[in-house]
């Protein structure tokens, strides 16, 4: 039964007199084989759905939902949800991590018998750190139209809101859950010049904080959970203060994405700088907390510094000796 809620988005149908201002009639601006209240033309669409406000979609979205053959999603219980709120009856199939390679042969079968299909997942935009990359590559590959529909993401929600420079930026899915292999990663990408943006467990929250901190230098950083839901929060900082911050409130409460800012302008410093804050800073210390010293000063990655104090000459680096 449709719920009271539901939106009867089929007002956007011909005939209806808003529909010319709501599909768009200016030139250029025609639907790509999908005009309102139709039947899509044969092929994929990639279809985004809310991250956590229902209201959160398209009227373009609902259109095809309502019109497409079949809807391929990753839970059909969670799409089933959404298709109820909007009153949608097209038929859903699973398509997810699990089931991927058997179920793409005959959603392939599909499309070359001409059908529309619409690729969803649990939230935000299908392929963005979820299911449909080879389903997207092989439709393509045999010469099946792929259509995109902009819609919601939490990499892009997070970004915007952040206040930090958007000109430019990396998005890098989910790191690695264990720290090795996670600080490697945040080595690898420390040279980049532009904000970074992740996706996290609230679980391994602190570890990746500590670990971006570490591998990245001292940045700002935001860290926004529960984007468009009732406890949205977008907390800003070094990454050294959201990592304190965490450590001791504890991992937050539902989903979280990072943004970190690029790195700052100033040039770095040289060798010799370097050379001359570690053997102040080893005096009467372990090698260890002068690096975390200089490193914090210098705001550079821990490793770069410790490396630097490892090519420096053998003695130089001695604690208590004052050279
Ligand atoms: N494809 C989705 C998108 O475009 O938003 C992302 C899917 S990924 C499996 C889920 C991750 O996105 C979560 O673990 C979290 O890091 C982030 N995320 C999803 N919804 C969020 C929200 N409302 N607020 C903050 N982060 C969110």
């Amino acid at each position: 039964m449709p719920s009271k809620s539901r939106t009867d988005f089929r007002s956007t149908a011909p005939g209806d007199p808003h529909r010319r201002e709501l599909v768009g009639d200016t030139e250029g601006s025609e639907p790509s084989g999908d005009a309102a209240g139709s039947k899509p033309a044969p092929g994929l669409y990639l279809v985004p759905t809310p991250i956590g406000n229902m209201r959160d979609i398209t009227l373009r979205a609902l259109d095809i939902l309502q019109h497409v053959d079949l809807i391929a999603c990753e839970d059909t219980r969670v799409t089933g949800r959404l298709l109820d709120h909007y009153g949608v009856p097209t038929p859903v199939t699973p398509y997810h991590e699990h089931n991927a390679r058997r179920v793409r042969p005959e959603l392939l079968r599909r499309l070359a018998a001409g059908a529309s299909i619409a690729l969803v997942s649990d939230a935000g935009t299908p392929l963005i750190s979820d299911p449909g990359y080879r389903f997207v590559r092989e439709a393509t590959d045999a010469g099946y139209p792929v259509t995109a529909l902009p819609g919601p993401s939490a990499a892009l929600a997070a970004l915007t809101a952040s206040a930090l420079p958007p000109d430019r930026f990396l998005f890098i899915g989910f790191p690695p859950p264990r720290a090795s292999a996670r600080l490697q990663a945040f080595q690898e990408i420390a040279q980049v010049r532009a904000s970074i943006v992740a996706f996290e467990s609230a679980r391994r929250l602190t570890g990746c904080l500590n670990d971006m901190r570490e591998a990245l230098g001292e940045r700002e950083a935001v860290v926004a959970r529960e984007l468009t839901k009732r406890f949205e929060e977008l907390r800003r900082g070094t990454l050294a203060d959201l990592a304190r911050h965490y450590a001791q409130a504890g991992p937050p409460k539902g989903e979280v994405a990072i943004v970190v800012g690029p790195p700052g302008d100033r040039q770095p410093p040289g060798d010799g700088v370097i050379d001359g804050l570690l053997r102040e800073a080893i005096q009467g210390r372990s090698l260890r907390d002068a690096v975390d010293i200089v490193a914090e000063r210098l705001a550079l990655p821990r490793r770069a510094v410790y490396e630097r104090a490892l090519a420096m000459k053998p003695g130089a680096m001695k604690p208590g000796q004052r050279r």
